[in-house]
């Protein structure tokens, strides 16, 4: 799913005052979704200086999501209301491509509409 037009209905008030606000100032369309961000691992291997999200393999909060966590949490940004998944992970060094792959199937079989 993509982008979708602004609703009153689907949007807390401060968002969609800055929203119109916006609208007014620029005369144009404004358009937004709701995704839900999934982030399988946070394991990474580039340790690029301006990250705080990436972390070495055995370091004190680095994680990997099981699949089915990941369905788990894709359901729920469903059931509030996303309609676009968002996954970025780090660069794990392990993790074989046929978890991607499995991912990205597991996702569209129980959500066909969304990738
Ligand atoms: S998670 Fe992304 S930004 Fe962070 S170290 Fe890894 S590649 Fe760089």
């Amino acid at each position: 799913m993509g982008w979708r037009s602004f609703n009153r209905t689907t949007c807390s008030p401060s968002v969609g005052s800055r929203i119109t606000s916006a609208k007014s100032a620029t005369g144009t369309s404004v358009i937004f979704n709701v995704n839900r961000h999934i982030n399988p691992t946070n394991v990474c291997v580039a340790h690029c200086k301006l990250c705080a999200f990436g972390r070495s393999p055995d370091s004190p909060g680095a994680y990997t999501f099981a699949l089915d966590e990941i369905y788990l949490r894709a359901a729920q940004g469903v059931s509030e209301g996303a309609t676009e998944f968002h996954i970025v992970g780090g660069l794990h060094p392990d993790l074989p491509f046929d978890y991607y792959l499995n991912l990205i199937r597991g996702l569209k079989q129980r959500f066909p509409r969304f990738i």
